[in-house]
């Protein structure tokens, strides 16, 4: 059997078992780390436009309660099961504690594809699932909290927080409850974009270091490198972008449709805006065609950002791919023994549970933003602005100079709730990297080992401190 058929779970177990050989808790604590806590099952019905009764599956995995809430996204998508869930659930887990994010694992799925309801009808479905949560204590903003994830969005974190508050009537945290919404409905700004954002800001990191860079046979930096991007949605398109206003070259992009690939570069929002009205990303004027999609993830380029879903990089295609440097912004794109044989040819790989982990960062800090019922900033931009003033007014004094409208703008603005949120999530991921490295440097192990090796130590630390219960 390739990896590419082992199942997610056992394929995120394989990379912990891979970090767990380097350290030394005894192993019933690895264990029981490594465990799913939980894996809730629910089959509810669905009332379809036509009158209809149609019984939809669903699941909630909570892999790792060390921390509380969990959290982890709701996927809609029709191969979802249990243990794609409980998979996905774990990387939760080691992802928070990678980027010091106080929250245990969980994931949610329901077994649809939503392009096959009406806005109606997945209305009723989010909210049924939100009703089978609540139910069983399985939501809240102190117990588990959801959040976009493949084929979710806004909309249905604002159905979620909506019908959550309905049943918890006089809950003064509701909006906490689920984070990812609209932020009009207590989202943040900056959560839209900002696993993109942190992808972005993965790449950046990892392009930073001129040995690192050399070693591959690529200059420093973002600029001029040649990159492919999978997938168009939340996290592939907001990569999509940055990577080219960071001076990357976005030569290839996918979707389910097809490829497009030109050597001159795309550009991402006139790719959108031809998506739109054509309905398919082909047919883009000077760009080659590529009808088989995942022709592409095999292009000639420095980088390549599968952003869709899991195993689209396996034992079948892994031969064929050039990329030097592959940053995994979906969730278990690359499998076991694909990401061995990268390893072995010296392709950096940029692992999903550090790349894309700025989605939950930020989901971090909209929870925050909920429990304190406060948006950033509103206390004190204002004072910020006028103490600056009156530092470059002393300047001006001083100097007998005026500066410019310009530059006087820019040295008194002071941070609102986006310049915060990107700050907090940009110094997250930096952080992060540097501790990645490190563990890479001083153990001699790939990036993806490094970030286990951190994660489980992290979770592994809070048991000893903590204790057992009971
Ligand atoms: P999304 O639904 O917004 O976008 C996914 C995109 O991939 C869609 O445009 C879809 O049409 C496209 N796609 C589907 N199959 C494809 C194929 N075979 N080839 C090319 N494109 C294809 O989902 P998302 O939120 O962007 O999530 C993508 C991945 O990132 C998932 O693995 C998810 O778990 C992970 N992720 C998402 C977040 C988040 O905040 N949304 C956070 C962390 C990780």
């Amino acid at each position: 059997m390739t990896s590419s058929h082992i199942p997610l779970f056992a394929q995120v177990n394989t990379y912990f078992d891979k970090a767990a050989a380097h350290l030394d808790h005894p192993a019933g604590l690895l264990a029981q780390i490594k465990a799913c806590n939980s894996v809730y099952r629910m089959q509810f019905p669905l009332k379809r436009d036509d009158g209809s009764i149609e019984v939809i599956h669903a699941w909630r995995a909570q892999h790792s309660v060390h921390r509380l809430p969990t959290k982890g996204g709701i996927r809609y998508a029709p191969q979802a099961g249990e243990d794609e869930v409980s998979g996905l659930a774990a990387l939760m887990t080691y992802k928070c504690a990678l980027v010091d994010v106080p929250f245990g694992g969980a994931k949610g799925a329901v077994r649809i594809d939503p392009g096959m309801y009406s806005v109606a009808e997945l209305e009723r479905i989010t909210r049924r699932y939100t009703y089978e949560l609540f139910a069983k204590n399985l939501i809240g903003p102190g117990l588990d909290v959801p959040a976009p994830d493949y084929g979710t969005g806004p909309r249905e974190m604002a159905w979620i927080v909506d019908t959550y508050a309905a049943l918890a009537p006089g809950m003064i945290d509701a909006l906490g409850c689920v984070t990812g919404k609209p932020v009009t409905q207590g989202g943040v700004r900056g959560r839209a974009e900002g696993t993109g954002r942190g992808v972005y800001f993965a790449l950046r990191e990892a392009c930073g270091y001129e040995e690192d860079m050399k070693a591959l046979g690529l200059s420093a930096g973002i600029g001029g490198k040649r990159v492919v991007v999978q997938g168009l949605g939340n996290v592939g398109y907001h990569v999509a972008k940055f990577i080219q206003e960071g001076g990357g070259i976005i030569v290839g992009l996918a979707e389910r449709e097809g490829a497009i690939f030109s050597d001159a570069g795309l550009d991402v929002e006139r790719v959108m805006t031809h998506r739109k009205e054509t309905k398919s990303i082909l047919g883009f004027e000077g760009a080659r065609d590529i009808p088989r999609s995942a022709e592409v993830l095999e292009a000639d380029c420095d980088v390549l950002v599968p952003a869709a879903l899991e195993n689209v990089i396996t034992g079948e295609n892994v031969d064929r791919i050039r990329a030097r440097i592959i940053v995994e912004g979906a969730n278990g794109p690359v499998t076991a023994d694909a990401s061995e044989k990268l390893l072995a040819r010296g392709t950096l790989i940029v692992p999903d549970i550090y790349a894309n982990a700025g989605g939950v960062t930020v989901s971090y800090f909209e929870w925050v933003k909920n429990l304190s019922h406060l948006r950033f900033g509103r206390m004190e931009k204002r004072w910020e602005e006028r103490s600056n003033e009156q530092i470059l007014l002393g300047i001006e004094e001083l100097t007998g100079h005026r500066f410019t409208e310009e530059a006087r703008r820019q040295a008194t603005a002071a941070a609102g709730e986006e310049e915060l949120v990107n700050s907090g999530l940009e110094e997250t991921m930096i952080a992060a990297y540097a501790e990645l490295r490190t563990i890479q440097k001083d153990r001699g192990v790939d990036l993806r080992t490094a970030a286990f090796i951190n994660a489980i130590g992290k979770v592994a630390l809070a048991y000893q401190q903590r204790g057992i219960f009971p």
